[in-house]
């Protein structure tokens, strides 16, 4: 081997390691305020976003604002909404369906809390709503925290009834109490995590003041009823038609004295909802369109498996599909749909797990997601022998790199943690039945799940460039 000067090692060094870069390090002054005005938007987004109904309606809304609909000459452009939980932006390009387009999809649905489907009882003196957590939450996580009641109940004439308590300033909230130290050695601390908190305790307080006298029966349970009735229009019957979520009665906030993070409930994977409806319709807006055609598509019931008629495991792609090609004036049939989507290529939109300096060991540190480092790269999720995932292939990957960096995005590639440590999944491996390419991409979270969930601001805004750019790849 030749022999090699000081500053030659050096460039070798350079050219040859892969090294992932901070972005902060790479920010212009400009930059740096388009990371805030964007990390701006993002909060008042969140705080508006916190269950599936609510983001659909933002979806709509801000797509009409956005006009969507008309910035497309020549081109369709869809919004389409489905069940109030799931929908997509699809549009057209220049290039014909059966190539193939060009797929972001991110999910809407947060682990929460929902009511049970007979909630309302009354115990000591007191009134509840039984529920049933939704999604992989650490039970105490819940405990002893200001929440909100969101959602609707639908009534038998067809009625929709809103509910929203628990976000205005002067609202009312709900909490699940948490048991006093000084009682709890037994209940809690002798046993295990995992025993300790038990789903048939996380019982909200919805209300204490009675109604008549002693001699009414369940005048605690009675008392609530008639606050329904009152303010709602509700019977205790209504709450078995109903959606109601518990969700955390806060705002979206920066974190740390820099403010370089936004901390909120439901980063995962609102986030990638935000940034990928961001990007589409920047996308539609390129001169004479993208090249391809396209869908930004939001799935509901991601952290319960993808199961039902609004998750991934439906059909909701082949509907969208099928709408494209109605709009392009072509006949929807299974077999053009089947083969514009085996012909795409898709981003599957979800967060990953940022490495936490206070869990090192459930790290891979060499493959580990660190904020700031711009959108993850995730070749594989699933758990132990790559079980239950789908396996990004060689050339998808060789071709999304060259995408990302002809379009300087700053993004990391890393796994969610030790191999034997857990595991988890994502809507990939559920477009993957289409045949189609694709890859897990998305924001490092630290703190995923939990009621207060922690990104960078940096990656938000790179993250919004890399969807930009993957929609109008050629
Ligand atoms: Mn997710
Ligand atoms: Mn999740």
């Amino acid at each position: 081997m030749k022999k090699l000067n000081r500053r030659e090692i050096k460039k070798l060094k350079e050219d040859l390691s892969y090294k992932p870069v901070l972005i902060w390090d790479k920010l212009s002054a400009a930059q740096e305020r388009e990371v805030e005005r964007e990390a701006k938007e993002y909060k008042v987004f969140l705080d508006y976003c916190l269950t599936e109904r609510r983001t659909v309606d933002w979806l709509a809304r801000e797509a009409g604002r956005a006009g969507f609909e008309e910035p497309c000459p020549g081109r369709a452009c869809l919004v389409v909404l489905y069940r109030h939980k799931c929908g997509a932006l699809a549009w057209l390009g220049r290039r014909p369906l059966s190539e193939g387009l060009r797929i972001v999809g991110s999910h809407i649905d947060c682990p929460r809390l929902d009511l049970k489907t007979r909630p309302l009882y009354e115990e000591a003196e007191m009134a509840f709503f039984k529920t049933q957590y939704y999604g992989g939450i650490k039970k105490y996580q819940w405990l002893a925290r200001p929440l909100a009641l969101i959602g609707v109940a639908v009534k038998p004439d067809g009625r929709t009834v809103e509910i929203e308590v628990g976000l205005k300033p002067d609202d009312p909230v709900f909490t699940v109490a948490d048991l006093l130290p000084h009682l709890a050695r037994k209940a809690q601390y002798e046993k295990k995590l995992s025993e300790a908190f038990e789903g048939e305790k996380l019982n909200v307080i919805i209300g204490s003041r009675p109604l008549g006298d002693g001699e009414v029966k369940d005048r605690f349970k009675l008392s609530l009823l008639s606050l329904l009735k009152e303010r709602f229009d509700l019977s205790e019957a209504d709450l078995v038609s109903a959606e109601l979520e518990v969700v955390p009665a806060q705002r979206a906030r920066d974190v740390g004295l820099d403010r370089a993070l936004i901390g909120a409930y439901g980063h995962d994977d609102r986030v990638s909802v935000y940034t990928s409806f961001q990007a589409a319709l920047e996308a539609v807006r390129v001169e004479g369109g993208p090249a391809r055609p396209g869908i930004c598509l939001f799935v509901d019931k991601e952290e319960t498996g993808s199961d039902g008629s609004t998750g991934a495991q439906s059909r909701l792609l082949e509907q969208v599909t099928a709408q494209l090609f109605i709009a392009a004036g072509l006949q929807p049939s299974s077999w053009a749909i089947e083969e514009a989507l085996f012909n795409s290529r898709a981003l599957s939109a979800d967060v990953s797990a940022a490495f936490d300096p206070d869990y090192p060991e459930v790290h891979e540190k060499r493959n580990a997601a660190f904020l700031g480092y711009g959108p993850c790269l995730v070749k594989y999720t699933g758990s132990g022998g790559k079980y239950s995932t789908n396996d990004a292939n060689a050339e998808y990957l060789g071709w999304l790199r060259g995408v990302l960096d002809r379009a300087r995005v700053i993004w990391q590639a890393g796994g969610l943690g030790k191999v034997d440590e857990g595991g988890g999944g994502t809507i990939a491996k559920y477009l993957a039945r289409y045949g189609l390419e694709v890859v897990d991409f998305g924001v490092p979270v630290l703190g995923m799940h939990s009621p207060f969930e922690l990104i960078s601001k940096a990656d938000l805004l790179m993250t919004r460039r890399a969807m930009a750019a993957f929609f109008k790849a050629e």
